[in-house]
């Protein structure tokens, strides 16, 4: 019973039509391993058997009817690695990722069924011991068909490959410089499903290759289980890359528009129970069993005649993202089925041949990236000289531009996009220092007001009880009245004491003189009998009042009269007579700071003024006393 037929399709023959080509089915080629010593120790039989080169006849144990899968090419335990290289078309896939197409080749089947063997040979003997020629596999010697025809092409290609394996769902890096880490997979419209930061690596030798093989293999996740003493445990892809282009890519960190030949050595499909894995190896199990199954599932859905509006879970897995392509896209796809010909394994072999029987009924629609991979490569150069004249070209033009109005152009440019900022924070800087000088300025005007108020007030006082006491001991008609403000004892501190009701408080509201001395109309005549000639000879007579006389204003008719010197004698000889009545000056302290904080540095307009006629006074006071001690009373002499 022949379960499915496969379609007479030759990949290369039909894409002869030209990129936008027919509907392409996957090639699928069968390959059954020879029966390993173990099992012909134990005895056992093959239970699968080649009909013809197309046709495997599958006879189960037990006298079951005969099952028979028809494929492009089947291939027994006989058949040497060079009949399954030649069988399996892979130069011909060559030849397409040459002409610009995308080209998988992949195995499939369930582990230890000879994937890797037939791919890359046995499992290396040891560390940097090569595969014997003989059984190399279908990538060495892909590898080797590959250098020999570009060297007949006699037109230049470029060549990159990389190297990944994914493992437990991880992408990893097998050409990676330092250990391999995770790499993202991510799409975009052009590339479609990708890995990041993926290193592409250019060679130009057919050895430089195969170390870059045997590096990846190395490195390569594998371990022994009781059905495969290597068994691999990641998926693995290496890709060639095949450029015709002589410029580098745009970016450097993708690889070179052109054609590119995949190969996909899977991790095969395991019975836990069977191959005994615990642990680790149970985990990695899981997790090749699930991206197998992602595989199959797409494989199923990409069969439906309705595949058109229906979606393709290419997502589910990071197998079936990378594999998208070579599936369900553009790419041309050969699948190698490996199967084991033990009885113990024909539920998986099945399966496998029923998976692979359904993917050869797969179609897919390659096309040739639109690359100048399809113009004769001497167009190129052509082209490549045509434009670097031009850039030249341009390039002298704008040389031979007037480099003063350019270079002042640039010149201003640059100023403006270096200072602009500059001057921005400058101005930022200058606005905080203006703004700290304004708030010293304003406190030190503030306490320059308060010392101009204290001041003020201090001058007034004193003049206050310099005038009381003046007029208290003026010779009258009766004797004077005390005034109690002149006794007040000093107050604390810039409290001053009330002004006293009595007439001697009464000061001309112009020129601040008591009221009851210098109103008076006879005052003339009462100077001479408190001072006659008997003003001291060596007493200064300055021409001016002195400083602590408060200025009058101009305006006023009671002081439009200039005061006679003997007046502010008087007033001196007055300010004598408080010594014996030892009348203590009222006025608070000044306010002690630094030299530099006195309110004449610190500027306030009217303080000078005051200060000085503060002084004053207090000179006036001071050598009042002092001449006081050292000369009769004049009362004495009276
Ligand atoms: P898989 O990759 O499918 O798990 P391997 O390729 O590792 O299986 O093969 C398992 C074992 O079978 C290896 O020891 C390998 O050498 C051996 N083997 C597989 N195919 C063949 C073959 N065609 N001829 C000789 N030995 C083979
Ligand atoms: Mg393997």
């Amino acid at each position: 019973m022949e379960e499915r037929g496969s379609p007479d399709g030759d990949p290369a023959r039909n894409l002869e039509q030209g990129p936008e080509g027919p509907e392409t089915p996957i090639q699928v080629v069968l390959r059954v391993r020879p029966m390993s010593a173990a099992e012909l120790r134990r005895g056992e039989q093959s239970v699968l058997h080649c009909s013809g080169t197309r046709t495997l006849q599958v006879s189960p144990p037990g006298g079951g009817p005969d099952v028979a899968f028809r494929f492009g090419a089947v291939l027994d335990g006989a058949r040497t690695q060079e009949d399954v290289f030649r069988a399996c078309g892979v130069r011909r896939l060559g030849d397409l990722a040459l002409r610009g197409f995308s080209c998988t080749v992949f195995t499939f089947g369930q582990t230890g069924s000879g994937k890797t063997y037939t791919l890359t040979g046995p499992p290396p003997q040891g560390e940097g011991v090569p595969v014997p020629p003989s059984l190399a596999g279908i990538m060495q010697r892909t590898f080797a068909w590959l250098f020999d025809r570009v060297q007949h092409l006699g037109a230049p290609v470029t060549l990159h490959a990389s190297y990944l394996e994914i493992y437990n769902e991880q992408v990893r890096d097998l050409l990676s410089l330092g250990a391999p880490r995770p790499l993202p997979v991510r799409w975009n419209k052009t590339r479609g499903f990708y890995v990041e930061q993926l290193r592409v690596v250019e060679f130009g030798s057919l050895g430089a290759l195969m170390e870059l093989l045997q590096m990846g293999l190395s490195r390569r996740r594998s371990s022994a289980h009781t059905m495969n003493q290597a068994s691999s445990r990641s998926h693995a892809l290496l890709t060639l890359y095949i450029s015709h282009q002589t410029m580098p890519p745009v970016d450097p960190r993708e690889p070179p528009a052109g054609g590119k030949l995949c190969f996909v050595d899977l991790a095969g499909s395991e019975k836990v129970t069977a191959t005994g894995s615990r642990g680790e190896l149970m985990l990695e199990a899981n997790s090749i069993n699930r991206s197998l199954l992602a595989l199959g599932h797409c494989i199923s859905l990409l069969l439906d005649p309705q595949r058109k509006q229906s979606h393709i879970p290419f997502r589910d897995s990071k197998l079936t993202k990378l594999l998208a392509d070579s599936l369900g896209g553009r790419g041309v796809t050969l699948m190698v089925a490996c199967v084991s010909p033990s009885a113990q394994c024909l539920p998986e072999t099945l399966s496998t041949l029923r998976y692979a029987s359904r993917a050869q009924r797969i179609t897919t629609r390659p096309q040739a990236p639109k690359s100048p991979v399809a113009k004769p490569p001497q167009h190129l150069e052509t082209e490549l000289l045509q434009l670097q004249e031009e850039n030249h070209r341009l390039r002298s033009q704008l040389g031979q531009m007037d480099p003063k109005a350019s270079g002042l152009i640039g010149a201003r440019v640059a100023w403006a996009q270096r200072n602009l900022y500059g001057m921005l924070q400058e101005f930022m800087l200058e606005n905080e220092r203006l703004r700290k000088e304004k708030r010293q300025l304003q406190s030190s005007r503030d306490l320059a007001q308060d010392e101009q108020r204290i001041l003020a007030q201090q001058v007034h006082e004193l003049e206050r009880r310099l005038l009381s006491a003046c007029y208290l001991h003026q010779p009258g008609p009766g004797p004077a009245p005390p005034c109690p403000c002149v006794m007040v004892p000093p107050p604390p501190c810039h409290a001053l004491p009330p002004l006293c009701p009595c007439p001697c408080c009464h000061l001309c509201p112009l020129c601040r003189a008591p009221l009851a001395h210098w109103a008076c109309p006879r005052r003339e005549l009462h100077l001479p009998q408190v001072f006659g000639s008997k003003a001291p000879a060596d007493m200064p007579l300055p021409a001016r009042p002195p400083p602590w006389v408060p200025p009058c204003s101009p305006g006023s008719a009671k002081c439009s009269r200039e005061r006679s010197h003997s007046d502010w004698i008087q007033t001196q000889v007055l300010a004598e007579m408080l010594t014996k009545e030892e009348v203590v000056p009222s006025a608070p302290p000044l306010p002690m700071g630094p030299l530099n904080t006195s309110p004449v540095l610190r500027g306030g307009a009217a303080v000078p003024n005051l200060a000085r006629r503060l002084e004053a006074l207090r000179d006036q006071i001071g050598s009042s006393l002092r001449r006081g001690r050292s000369q009769p009373h004049p009362s004495e002499g009276t």
